[in-house]
């Protein structure tokens, strides 16, 4: 049985792009009999919202985005992180990070799609130098990588390959203030819920290669993952919580209903042939995920209008 899910951060209200993405989840899971699970990723408590963890269930449910099970809420799973972390510290396979920047953002999904490198520095640091810097700065996490070439294939951007060690590195698993990364959670989460259907942004391609390698080392199955393109407000620029006028109530304004802004994203993504109004089930009919897939004009950007 398929099961795929809806992943909202609630850190502002949805946009064209997140609708999007969230209506493909949708249509691949019951196009194939599956159900959905809603979470709601509000692992990074500084930026996530009450209001947004409200509206976003509003939002689903008025645009006919409905789920089956849920919502689970990441701040009541940290006994689960913890588990999968100490099962991994437990290999040998976690070091004491101390480099400044380093966990900034670790607690969100890094949706620039750029992938900085970890050279490695804090890697093999003695155990005098280790405790020395622990007096001065509470240290993150990273889990060391092999240098090894993670392949799979994608629903809908094809084969995909990273080797961790060269386009990775030694990667985020727990901030410094102790929240656990964005990584560990989303794969602890997914095997947890039975989730085996991802679709979300293809910025989110390249940190599949580390979710599956943690996948490996938990011995987790792999999920089959489909990455939609972004929609973009221009040339290289994603759509964003700024861009007012493709957040949710300026779409409704527009587009008058639910299925007028579902009709509209559908008929300019080629998920439907024309833009007519069209609700979430009646796109149902004719979707299929491959022809969707090779039909696509441009599988990394769509551009919003
Ligand atoms: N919570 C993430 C977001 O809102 C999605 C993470 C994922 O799909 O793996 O973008």
């Amino acid at each position: 049985m398929i099961k795929g899910r809806f992943a909202p951060s609630p850190t502002g209200r949805m946009h064209a792009g997140n609708v999007f993405s969230a209506l493909v989840a949708w249509l691949v899971a019951k196009s194939q009999g599956g159900s959905i699970v809603l979470r709601i990723e509000d692992l990074d408590a500084e930026r996530s919202k009450p209001q947004f963890i409200d509206a976003v269930q509003r939002d689903f449910e008025a645009l006919g985005l409905t789920w089956d099970e849920g919502p689970y809420f990441q701040h009541d799973r940290d006994e689960a992180y913890q588990a999968a972390y100490d099962e991994l510290c437990e290999r040998g396979l976690v070091y004491p990070c101390f480099c400044t920047r380093a966990d900034l953002h670790a607690a969100s999904a890094p949706h620039h799609g750029e992938k900085l490198v970890y050279a490695g520095t804090c890697r093999n640091l003695t155990d005098e130098e280790r405790t020395e810097r622990m007096k001065e700065r509470r240290p993150a996490s990273r889990l060391i990588v092999p240098d090894e070439t993670l392949s799979f294939v994608d629903g809908i951007q094809g084969e995909y390959s990273q080797n961790l060690a060269a386009e990775c590195g030694d990667f985020l698993i727990r901030r410094s203030d102790d929240a656990f990364a964005y990584q560990l959670a989303v794969v602890v989460d997914d095997a947890a819920q039975g989730v085996n259907s991802i679709v979300r942004g293809v910025d989110l391609l390249c940190s599949t290669p580390q979710q599956m390698y943690l996948q490996d080392l938990l011995g987790y199955p792999h999920p089959s993952y489909a990455h939609v393109p972004l929609l973009v407000a221009e040339e290289g620029r994603r759509l964003s919580k700024r861009d007012h006028d493709a957040a949710l109530d300026a779409l409704l304004e527009r587009f008058k209903t639910p299925a007028g802004i579902i009709g509209h994203i559908a008929g300019i993504t080629g998920i439907a042939p024309t833009c007519d109004p069209a609700t979430p089930e009646q796109l149902l009919a004719t979707f299929d995920l491959q022809a969707f897939a090779s039909s696509i004009p441009n599988n990394v950007q769509i551009r919003w209008s």
